[in-house]
C-alpha cells in the first residue's frame, strides 16, 4: 500500500472517489467531515441558538448526516439542538424495519425522536395506496405526502431548520431528470442549498457536495448502524434512468457528479419562462405551487375512489372532480363553490 497522500506517515487504506486520493482511514474521516463543515459554514446554513430538525429514514444519508451534525456540532460549536424527525409511511418489511434503526440511532446519538405517520396525517398507509392505485404511481404519492409530512412535522416540532439527507448524486441525478422533462422550476429549486418550504421553515442539505460512494465508505469505517434495504415499492423507474446514467458515467470520470452541480447552479432561466409561484394551499395552508397543492388532490382522489386524480395535469383533475362529486357538501371538496 503506499502512503497516505495527506503525508500524514501512515499507509493509505482507501482510495476516495471523489478526488482519487489515497487516505489513511484517519485522514478520510477529516477531509470527509471537513468539507462539510466547509459546506455548512460557506453557506451559513445555521444560526447558532437555533434548533434543527433531521429528516431520518435510517438509511446512510440520513445515518451519516445525523452522525456528522452531531459531531461538528461539538467541535465547532454550532450551538444547534438537533433532533430526528421521521416519516412512517406505512410500508410492511421495510418502513417498519427501518424505523428501527432510526430508534437506535436516537439511543446512540442522544436526540430526541418525532415520528409522524401517513395513516395518522392522511388517513392511509402507502400499503394501502398501492394496494388501491397499483405499483405504477405509488412513488408519487409517496413522494409528494412525504415533502408535506416532513413540513408538518417541522412546524409541529417548532424547529429553525429541516436538514435534509440529499447527497450530491441525489442532487446531480435531480438536475438531469429536470432536464430531461424540461422542468425550469424544479431545476431551479432542486439546485439550491437552502430552499424555502413556504411555512418559514427553510430546508437545507449540508450533504449537498458529499459523494454517496464516500457516504457509505464513511458509515463502512465508522461502523455505523443503518438500514440498507430497498423500499419493497421501488424503483421509482424515471429516476433510475437518470441513476444508472450517472453511475455509468461517474465510471469514466468521477468529476461528472460535481461537473453536473455546477453546471445545474450556473444555468439562469430565461426571463421569459414562466415560473411558478409559491403559495398556500388554500385546504390545507402548507406550500403550493396551486391554489390546492398537490397532496390534497392526490388525498381526494384516494377519498373518492378516483386515484388516478392528481397523476397528469392539475387543470384536468379539478375538472374530473367538479365532474365527479357530489361537491359542496363533502368534506374536503376541492370545486370552491362553497
Ligand atoms: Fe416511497 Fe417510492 Fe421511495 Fe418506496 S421507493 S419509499 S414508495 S418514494
Amino acid at each position: 500500500m503506499p502512503q497516505c497522500s495527506a503525508k500524514c506517515g501512515k499507509n493509505a487504506m482507501l482510495k476516495r472517489p471523489k478526488t482519487g486520493d489515497m487516505l489513511c482511514k484517519e485522514c478520510f474521516f477529516e477531509a470527509f467531515e471537513n468539507e462539510i463543515h466547509f459546506t455548512i459554514t460557506r453557506a451559513k446554513l445555521f444560526k447558532p441558538n437555533t434548533t434543527v430538525a433531521i429528516a431520518a429514514s435510517g438509511g446512510k444519508d440520513s445515518t451519516v448526516l445525523a452522525y456528522v451534525l452531531k459531531l461538528l456540532n461539538d467541535k465547532y460549536k454550532y450551538q444547534l439542538d438537533l433532533v430526528l424527525l421521521s416519516i412512517d409511511e406505512g410500508i410492511t418489511g421495510y418502513r417498519d424495519d427501518s424505523l428501527d434503526t432510526v430508534k437506535q440511532n436516537r439511543d446512540d446519538y442522544k436526540m430526541p425522536l418525532k415520528i409522524l405517520s401517513y395513516k395518522d396525517l392522511y388517513g392511509w398507509t402507502m400499503d394501502e395506496i398501492v394496494a388501491e392505485i397499483g405499483r405504477k404511481n405509488n412513488c408519487t404519492f409517496c413522494g409528494v405526502f412525504r415533502r408535506q409530512a416532513l413540513d408538518r412535522g417541522a412546524a409541529l416540532l417548532k424547529v429553525d431548520y429541516l436538514a435534509t439527507g440529499h447527497n450530491a448524486d441525489d442532487i446531480a441525478e435531480t438536475i438531469l431528470m429536470n432536464i430531461l422533462r424540461g422542468d425550469l422550476a424544479r431545476l431551479n429549486r432542486c439546485t439550491s442549498i437552502i430552499t424555502d418550504s413556504g411555512d418559514g421553515i427553510p430546508r437545507v442539505k449540508p450533504l449537498k457536495y458529499t459523494y454517496e460512494k464516500e457516504i457509505v465508505m464513511y458509515a463502512y469505517f465508522k461502523k455505523l448502524v443503518y438500514f440498507s434495504t430497498e423500499c419493497v415499492f421501488a424503483p421509482n423507474a424515471y429516476r433510475g434512468h437518470a441513476r444508472m446514467l450517472l453511475k455509468d458515467m461517474e465510471k469514466i470520470d468521477p468529476s461528472v457528479i460535481m461537473n453536473i452541480i455546477q453546471s445545474g447552479e450556473s444555468l439562469k432561466v430565461n426571463e421569459t419562462a414562466t415560473m411558478p409561484s409559491l403559495t398556500k394551499c388554500t385546504r390545507c395552508g402548507y406550500v403550493s405551487s396551486q391554489e390546492v397543492c398537490k397532496a390534497c388532490i392526490l388525498l381526494e382522489g384516494l377519498n373518492k375512489g378516483l386515484p388516478r386524480l392528481g397523476i397528469g395535469k392539475s387543470s384536468k383533475a379539478k375538472r374530473i372532480l367538479q365532474e365527479n362529486s357530489p361537491c359542496c357538501k363533502t368534506q374536503n371538496c376541492l370545486c370552491n363553490n362553497k
